[in-house]
């Protein structure tokens, strides 16, 4: 029987996967989506912070390239997915004991403007209290701007829906076994139904995140490759609820950054940094991370929640080039890696943001769309 054949086969349905199937198909090509799990947006896509946002704090490391790009995207999914993606009041809060000061978070806020961001206030003292009982002592301004958020899980399905309806094969719970390069692509192997299955492509993208360099070792010949570092990042879920918005708050013991937001009807904090070497299908919160997240909450909110006082908790895995810096401060580029920069057959994609999806498409399609023809 002769081995089917696609233009270009794709390893993860998360949402590079499916940002690329769908730009992949809206451009003509044939394209068969390979996903190990029983269903989409089982990795990453499904563990971050749920924010569409341009990263405010990516502006201390003069990331300003990738500010812009997210906010651009942020405006075009705002207008695509009006349903899934949601502006929502961001509120910062400064403290006689924060480290960045009110003139820094009003630069920080015209900066975020001029790239693509949307206008900030100061909250006015007397509206304070309205702040969903944010502590008050010690409170030397309160910075509101709007920025958006998502069920990243659903949006995720939404992207994967435009691209089977422009004609993509999505195959769930096919795990990619091996690829063999040959002339014109690569021979395939995929574990799917008890069986293993055999396809062909002319392309072969890799956006399996945090499983990348997993998947690069079963392909031959060994392709290029670049050095990763996987840092996970937890989030937990709290009884409560945010009705102002989001709170951007800084974790009073090593001063980074944290998100307090509403999420199903209650709230949602993270997130952390952790180096992690295990296997990432086992990546999980660990106790020091859910008290941290505990104690900054309980440290702005005047609460006193416990560990059992914990709802749920999820962790996911950033993808990020190894180096010797601070995983904080590390650029948040995607790296858009051919397996043979003279003749590529296969382009792997590492880390990203959910926000950017699109535009890390777009521009993967422009690289791969002239080896066609
Ligand atoms: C803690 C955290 C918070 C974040 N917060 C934000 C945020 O607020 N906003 C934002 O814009 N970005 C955020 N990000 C970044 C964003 O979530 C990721 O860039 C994005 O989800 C990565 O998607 P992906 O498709 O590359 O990977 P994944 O979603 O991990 O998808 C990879 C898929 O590949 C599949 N796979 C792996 N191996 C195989 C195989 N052998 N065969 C078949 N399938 C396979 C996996 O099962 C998985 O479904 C955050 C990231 C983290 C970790």
């Amino acid at each position: 029987m002769e081995i089917q054949r696609f233009d270009i086969v794709i390893i993860g349905a998360g949402i590079h996967g499916a940002a690329c199937a769908r730009v992949a198909t809206e451009r003509g090509f044939s394209c068969l989506v390979l996903e190990q799990y029983s269903a989409a947006a089982q990795g990453t896509s499904s563990r971050s912070s749920k924010l569409i946002h341009g990263g405010l704090r990516y502006l201390e490391t003069a990331q300003f390239n990738l500010v812009r790009e997210c906010l651009k995207e942020r405006a075009r999914l705002l207008a695509e997915f009006p349903e899934l993606v949601r502006e929502v009041a961001f509120y910062i809060p400064i403290y006689d004991a924060s480290k960045r000061r009110p003139w820094q978070i009003a630069s920080g806020l015209s900066l975020y403007q001029i790239l693509g961001g949307k206008g900030f206030q100061r909250v006015p003292r007397e509206q304070w209290r309205a702040l969903d009982g944010i502590r008050l002592d010690g409170l030397q301004a309160v910075f509101r701007y709007t920025d958006a958020g998502t069920d990243d899980a659903a949006l995720t399905r939404a992207v994967l829906r435009k691209a089977t309806g422009a004609g993509a094969v999505l195959q769930l719970q096919a795990e990619f076994l091996e690829a063999i390069r040959e002339m014109d692509g690569y021979l395939l192997r995929y574990r799917a139904g008890g069986s293993t299955l055999e396809c062909r492509a002319r392309m072969l993208i890799n956006a399996s995140g945090p499983w990348v360099n997993q998947v690069l070792d079963r392909v031959l010949p060994v392709p290029a490759r670049r050095e990763l570092e996987l840092v996970a990042g937890s989030h937990i879920v709290i009884p409560g609820t945010l009705q102002q918005g989001i709170y951007y708050l800084e974790s009073p013991s090593d001063r980074r950054a944290v998100f307090a937001q509403p999420w199903q009807g209650n709230i949602l904090m993270g997130t952390t940094e952790r180096p992690y070497r295990g296997a990432p299908e086992a990546v999980a919160p660990t106790v020091e991370e859910i008290e941290y997240l505990l104690g900054i909450f309980n440290h702005y909110f005047r609460r006193g929640l416990a560990p059992g006082d914990v709802l749920s908790s999820f962790a996911g895995l950033r993808v990020l080039p190894a180096a010797p810096e601070s995983p904080f401060t590390r650029t948040r580029e995607t790296i858009l890696q051919p397996d043979d920069p003279a003749d590529p057959r296969l382009f792997t994609i590492y880390g990203g943001k959910l926000t950017s999806h699109h535009a890390t498409a777009m521009k993967l399609l422009s690289r791969i769309s002239p080896h066609f023809y």
